[in-house]
C-alpha cells in the first residue's frame, strides 16, 4: 500500500512509535527510525525492518528539544530518500508534579519535545509533500489533547497545542494533498507508562498497584490497555486511501475515556 513512500517516525526506538515504524514498514514504505537508546538494539531493529519487509530503514539519533538537529535529520533523510511522504510526530516524554512545584525546566523540555519538535518536523516536511501532492502528518496526541488530569500541566497544554498545530496543518495542507490528523490514545502499556506510575505513585501517596487500577485503568471504562499495535494499526489506517478525507481531526482510541 505505501510502497515507494519514506515514512518518517519520531521516538520509534521504544513504544509506540516502534509499533508504528514496523507497521508502516510492513505497509512497505521505507522507514526512518529516531530516538534513544542502545546502539546495538536499535541496529537489531533498523536490520529488521529492511530484512523482514524488504524496505529501506535508517536511524537517526537527533534529540529534538534542538531545533539545530531536527533539521539536520530532516536533510539527512531528505539526502537519503529524496524527502518525507508520511511524517509521524511521536516523540514525547511525561513528568508529575502538582502545577507550583512543577519544574521549570521539564516544563521547558516537554513543551519543546512534545510539542515545538513536532512543529520543526512539520515545517520541514511539508515543501516536499506540497510538491510531490500527497503528503501524511500523523500527530501522536493523547486523550489529554482533550481532557485534563491533575499534576500534568505541561503533558496536557502540550498535547492540547499539538491538537491545534495539526488542525492549522490540516487547512494549510487541504488542496495540497496533504492531511494531518492526531490520534488520541488512552493507556498504552509502554515504557513511558511504566514510569508515570511510580512517579503518580509518588505523587498521591498510593501503591503502584493502586495507582494502576484506580488512577490509569479508572479512566478507560473497558478497563484495558491500549496496545501499540492498536495505536499503529490506526495510524496506517490515517495513511491509506479510505481516509482520504479525514483531515484535521482529533481521533481518540481510549476505550470510552473520553465519552464520559
Ligand atoms: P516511550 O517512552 O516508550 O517512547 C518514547 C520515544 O521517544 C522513545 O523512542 C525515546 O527514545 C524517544 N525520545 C525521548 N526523548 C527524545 C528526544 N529528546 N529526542 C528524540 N527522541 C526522544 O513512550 P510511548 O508511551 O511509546 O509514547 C509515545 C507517544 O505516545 C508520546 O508522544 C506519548 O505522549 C504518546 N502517548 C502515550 C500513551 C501511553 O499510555 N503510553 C498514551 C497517549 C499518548
Amino acid at each position: 500500500m505505501l510502497a515507494g513512500k519514506t515514512a518518517l517516525i519520531t521516538g520509534s526506538t521504544s513504544g509506540i512509535g516502534k509499533a508504528v515504524a514496523l507497521q508502516l514498514a510492513a505497509d512497505g514504505a521505507n522507514i526512518v527510525l529516531n530516538g534513544f537508546g542502545d546502539a546495538k538494539e536499535i541496529e537489531t531493529l533498523r536490520a529488521g525492518i529492511e530484512k523482514d519487509h524488504k524496505v529501506k530503514a535508517a536511524f537517526s539519533g537527533a534529540d529534538l528539544t534542538k531545533p539545530e538537529a531536527i533539521e539536520a535529520m530532516m536533510t539527512e533523510a531528505a539526502g537519503t530518500f529524496g524527502g518525507i511522504d508520511i511524517l509521524v510526530n511521536n516523540a514525547g516524554t511525561q513528568f508529575v508534579s502538582p502545577l507550583e512545584d512543577f519544574p521549570v525546566e521539564k516544563w521547558n523540555l516537554i513543551i519543546a519535545l512534545n510539542l515545538s519538535a513536532a512543529f520543526h518536523t512539520t515545517r520541514l516536511a511539508l515543501p516536499h509533500m506540497k510538491a510531490k501532492k500527497w503528503g501524511r502528518i500523523v500527530n501522536m496526541g493523547s486523550a489529554h489533547a482533550k481532557v485534563a488530569s491533575p499534576f500534568k500541566a505541561a503533558y496536557v497544554a502540550a498535547k492540547h497545542g499539538l491538537s491545534g498545530l495539526t488542525k492549522t496543518t490540516a487547512l494549510e495542507g487541504a488542496t495540497h494533498g496533504v492531511r494531518c490528523n492526531t490520534i488520541c490514545p488512552g493507556y498504552v502499556f509502554t515504557p513511558l507508562v511504566e514510569g508515570q506510575i511510580a512517579d503518580t505513585a509518588k505523587a498521591r501517596g498510593m501503591t503502584e498497584d493502586q495507582v494502576k487500577n484506580d488512577v490509569l485503568l479508572a479512566a478507560q471504562p473497558t478497563k484495558e490497555f491500549v496496545t501499540a499495535e492498536e495505536v499503529a494499526a490506526f495510524a496506517s489506517f490515517l495513511c491509506s486511501p479510505a481516509a482520504a478525507q479525514i483531515n484535521g481531526a482529533d481521533l481518540s482510541i481510549d476505550g470510552g475515556w473520553t465519552a464520559q
